[in-house]
């Protein structure tokens, strides 16, 4: 691979479960500002892949270089600290706090909960969650309690809550699951105007929404890189086609 400026270089990334190696000798390479789709079937690896990434699972073998930084050293809050954000499926928002105090405790200074909500609310935490909630469709639902958000502005609640601390690179695992198609089309706007500023790691199921986002595509299969490239040059690889959607 040529010495070029990745925000995300992977290289020969390996872990093995009791002796099965669930991501197999994987290098995978990630520019800034780019929309990154991982797809593949069940079991392929995808879910490990962003694990290894952002520290909550360890590698066996190789390395994982952000943003010029040895990640497979660092322990999970280091990573986010780092600048890596992660959003897991089922999300982890406060139901019962309004939009507004869910961004706000996500404000870099806002560690405790009490903490937060009893810190005098500055200038600068006033205009980043708008300037997020704006981002997130949720600019004229800041006193909405969380709890009664639609599913789809739950998700993006939360990723709102990653955005507040600027990660230089966010991973969203299938972000439109259960999504309204109207949600889904807001998610693609959503990702591709905070590409300006970030990059971003996608595992997606969704082949519609990921022709809408994707810049690149990797295919994984067993653990390592079956594919990648284009949407529309995957989608024609006869490998991939056998054996993840051809069926
Ligand atoms: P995907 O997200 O592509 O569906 P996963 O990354 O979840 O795939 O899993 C890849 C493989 O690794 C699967 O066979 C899974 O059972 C196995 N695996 C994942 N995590 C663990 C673990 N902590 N211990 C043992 N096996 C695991």
């Amino acid at each position: 691979q040529p010495a070029k400026d990745f925000i995300l270089s992977i290289d020969a990334l390996t872990v093995s479960f009791d002796g099965f190696k669930a991501v197999n000798d994987l290098s995978l390479y990630v520019d800034e500002n780019e929309i990154r789709v991982i797809i593949g079937p069940n079991g392929a690896g995808k879910t490990t892949v962003l694990d290894l990434i952002c520290g909550r699972t360890k590698a066996t073998s190789g390395s994982i270089r952000f943003d010029g930084r040895e990640l497979t050293r660092m322990r999970e809050h280091e990573i986010v600290h780092a600048g890596v954000g992660r959003k897991f499926q089922n999300p982890s928002i406060y139901e019962d706090l309004t939009v507004f105090e869910n961004l706000e405790l996500s404000f870099p200074r806002g560690r405790s909960v009490f903490g937060a909500l009893t810190f005098r609310r500055d200038k600068e935490v006033i205009e980043r969650v708008e300037e997020v909630a704006e981002l997130i469709f949720l600019k004229d639902h800041l006193n909405t309690d969380a709890a009664i958000l639609s599913h789809g502005q739950k998700q993006w609640l939360e990723i709102g809550m990653l955005l507040i601390q600027k990660p230089r690179l966010l991973m969203l695992d299938e972000p439109v699951a259960g999504m309204s198609v109207a949600e889904r089309i807001k998610t693609a706007e959503l990702l591709n105007t905070i590409t300006k500023n970030q990059s971003v790691i996608v595992i997606e199921h969704d082949m519609k929404f990921v022709e809408d986002i994707a810049h690149r595509v990797t295919v994984l299969h067993q653990g390592k890189v079956l594919s990648e490239g284009s949407m529309e040059r995957v989608k024609s690889d006869p490998r991939v086609v056998e054996v993840y959607l051809g069926h």
